[in-house]
């Protein structure tokens, strides 16, 4: 149970408070946007005075925790708000109106513990809490005028009597709390299971984050990351396979088994320790991480993942999209209206991996429903996901279409077969497209330059085409058209500006390769971009009346990548879909890749509704190019849109910007909490203005 608010008579104050507040200080009150702000305002209950906090991220076990209060510093202690802690680690606590008191049992131990009281009882015996500092209420205010209010507890009381550790790490202003230190002593490679695992021996079972970058997109190397918090690395008695080089130990593998290239062990941090496991890929592949008690080892298990079902139009034709992190395994089975495709020896990695039922109501496609299982029809790989389509009616095998790209897989519900055309793209500036000939055919292409349009008119007996629409819309093609007579197929394509194209074919295929000449020969080729996308999955960020800040982050930055891809650059986003990812991951995907330029875009948020404007932020004043850059983006955005200009400001403890090795802004591109710019924000074109802006400031940035 969650504490009470608050009674009648402290709220009215408490209002009062707000409004003097608000005049004094524009406070933000937003979750999960603390570590944005210089300063969180709380009223302390127990002499009901407002006070200005600097707020602190919070992480448990390596991931970001979110609460609905943040955690602050006062007289040099981290206090942070009960719940956040005990929920991020299930504990269920109760609290008891009457005697003010928060109780609950953990690892076999009692705790009570009493507001305004510098005394716990644990296991029945009454303990002084640390600095004698008592739980303490404290009311977070929010932007509807309610309060939130949270019990606040030292951070080193509750991660001792839970047996964790906590560590500060001032650069960042971040608390981190994980379970006890361990050494990680050895590690190897174990082929002989079903699926490859590289078996980490650890002194203590330890929290594990993960991160996937897909190096190969923008000219690098794909690597899973895996980092085990609060351990060190002792791995001198490794076998002879394991060197060591500067601090890094090497596993290589010179025949490429499995997918693997190497693997390296390195210590990456001291606050805590944190030990960086790199798996480097030949071949995309997933992976999961789980602790063998009977070894004492932790595990990364080399399996297939099934990371997302969808249904989409692809040719105009409905499709159910499975993606997977590796060249999936799948067996079918048809079972009149119901169609099973189970991928073989894979882990469902969306939501909690129960069978989970979708309505779609598409075409043919009345719901699909998928699961993990496990079925020994598939021994030794037992662990399978099946995706069930249920039809509106019973179909052939003809009715259906499986392609798979490599890692999804693509169930086509439609009797016209689209398997003679194909179009691939092979790099930033160039794509190709064939159509499979039965026998050799005569034809000529002809070029509309007005509309950029390629036509090819093919008889009907030298392929099999049916008709469809496909918009590609990827900076090389705008779309493919076939418009199917009783004798003829009309194949146009319609290019993308700049794209210039070369016949290819051959007796038995139509075929084009397609070029952006202005991709093709942009100045910025080798230059590449991070664009971090704020927020995302858990953390909505800011939160409006009618929209939520990671919403219109991924907009705007989905329009960036889009203007910068256009423009030449590489572009490489921390994420492009609904997705949280960790701070100090964002900052080292960036790192990693040995980005050009790292932009994280954001929005803003106020207590008072009147606060307006854009401003850039960047980490230090003695990282002249990060003020360069910001000055830069800060111009052209004002310029663009004409909005309040704030000016640029220095945050140098803001994860993301702190933890970059290379000039790196913030930009804060409205308020949301605004009504007026809230709406603006929420129109296509003002996101679209605000990315041409920032992708000036980057180019000319660059080009000085
Ligand atoms: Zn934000």
């Amino acid at each position: 149970m969650k504490s009470k608010r608050m009674t009648k008579s402290i709220r009215t104050a408490l209002i009062l408070l707000l409004c003097l507040a608000a005049v004094l200080q524009q406070t933000p009150v937003f979750a999960n946007k603390y570590a944005e702000y210089e300063s969180v305002a709380l009223v302390d209950t127990s002499n009901g005075t407002v006070g200005y906090y600097e707020p602190i991220n919070l992480m448990i076990g390596g991931e970001d925790i979110f609460s609905d209060a943040p955690g602050i510093i006062v007289n040099g202690r981290a206090l942070v708000p009960i719940s956040a802690i005990l929920t991020e680690l299930g504990i269920e606590y109760t609290w008891t109106q009457a005697t003010r008191e928060i109780s609950f049992s953990y690892g076999g131990k009692s705790v009570v513990m009493q507001i305004d009281n510098t005394y716990a009882t644990v296991d029945g015996v009454k303990t002084l809490l640390p600095d004698g500092v008592a739980p303490r209420v404290m009311n977070y205010l929010s932007v509807s005028g309610d309060e939130i209010a949270r019990t606040y507890v030292p951070v080193k009381f509750i991660s001792g009597v839970l047996n964790l550790s906590a560590t500060w790490i001032d650069s960042t202003r971040t608390v981190a709390v994980n379970k006890k230190e361990q050494t990680l002593t050895g590690a190897y490679l174990d082929y002989t299971k079903t699926y490859p695992e590289i078996r980490l021996k650890v002194t203590g079972e330890v929290d594990a984050t993960s991160f996937v970058i897909s190096g190969a997109d923008v000219g690098g190397q794909d690597k899973v990351v895996v980092d085990l918090q609060n351990t060190k690395v002792d791995i001198s008695g490794a076998d002879a396979y394991w060197t060591e080089s500067g601090g890094v130990w090497t596993y290589d593998i010179y025949d490429g088994i499995f997918g693997l290239d190497k693997v390296d062990i390195e210590q990456t941090g001291t606050m805590p320790y944190t030990t960086r496991v790199t798996l480097y890929q030949d071949e995309r592949r997933g992976h999961d991480i789980s602790y063998d008690a009977k070894t004492g080892e932790m595990v990364i298990r080399l399996i297939n993942t099934v990371n997302d079902v969808s249904v989409e139009k692809i040719y105009s034709t409905d499709a159910v999209v499975i993606e997977t992190s590796e060249n999936p395994m799948v067996q079918t089975t048809l079972d009149g209206d119901k169609f099973y495709i189970d991928v073989i020896g894979s882990y469902l990695h969306i939501g909690d991996g129960m069978k989970t039922y979708m309505t779609v109501n598409e075409g043919k496609i009345e719901s699909v429903t998928y699961e993990q299982k496990k079925d020994s029809y598939y021994a030794p790989f037992d662990d399978i996901t099946r995706i069930t389509i249920n039809l509106t009616e019973a179909v052939t095998y003809d009715d259906l279409y499986l392609e798979s790209d490599g890692t999804a897989i693509y169930v086509f519900v439609t009797p016209n077969p689209i398997n003679n055309f194909e179009y691939v793209k092979l790099d930033q500036s160039t794509a190709k497209m064939s159509v499979r000939l039965f026998e050799a055919a005569s034809y000529t292409p002809t070029y509309d330059a007005g509309s950029r349009t390629l036509s090819v008119t093919l008889p009907k007996s030298v392929t099999d085409l049916g008709d469809f629409v496909y918009d590609v819309d990827d900076n090389v093609i705008e779309s493919f058209t076939v418009e199917e007579t009783d004798r003829v197929y009309k194949l146009s394509a319609k290019l993308a500006e700049n794209t210039v194209y070369t016949e290819t074919g051959t007796a038995t295929s139509v075929a084009f390769k397609f070029t952006n000449t202005k991709i093709r020969d942009s100045e910025y080729s080798d230059r590449l971009i991070v664009i971090d996308a704020g927020h995302g999955g858990k953390d909505p960020g800011a939160i409006g009346t009618k929209a939520e800040e990671k919403d219109l982050t991924l907009k705007a930055a989905l329009y960036l990548e889009d203007v910068l891809v256009k423009q030449g650059f590489k572009v490489y986003m921390t994420r492009s879909t609904d997705d949280y990812v960790n701070l100090y991951d964002r900052a080292s995907i960036a790192n990693d890749l040995g980005a050009d330029l790292f932009v994280s875009v954001h929005i803003n948020a106020h207590t008072g509704a009147t606060a307006s404007g854009i401003e850039v932020l960047y980490a230090n004043e003695s990282m002249s190019s990060d003020k360069g850059l910001a000055t830069l983006m800060q111009d052209a955005l004002i310029d663009e849109l004409g909005a309040v200009d704030r000016g640029i400001s220095s945050r140098p403890r803001l994860v993301v910007l702190r933890e970059t090795t290379m000039p790196s802004v913030l930009a804060e591109l409205g308020f949301i909490s605004n009504p007026d710019e809230q709406a603006k924000l929420m129109t296509d074109s003002y996101l679209q203005r605000a990315a041409e802006a920032m992708a000036e400031s980057i180019m000319n940035f660059l080009d000085k």
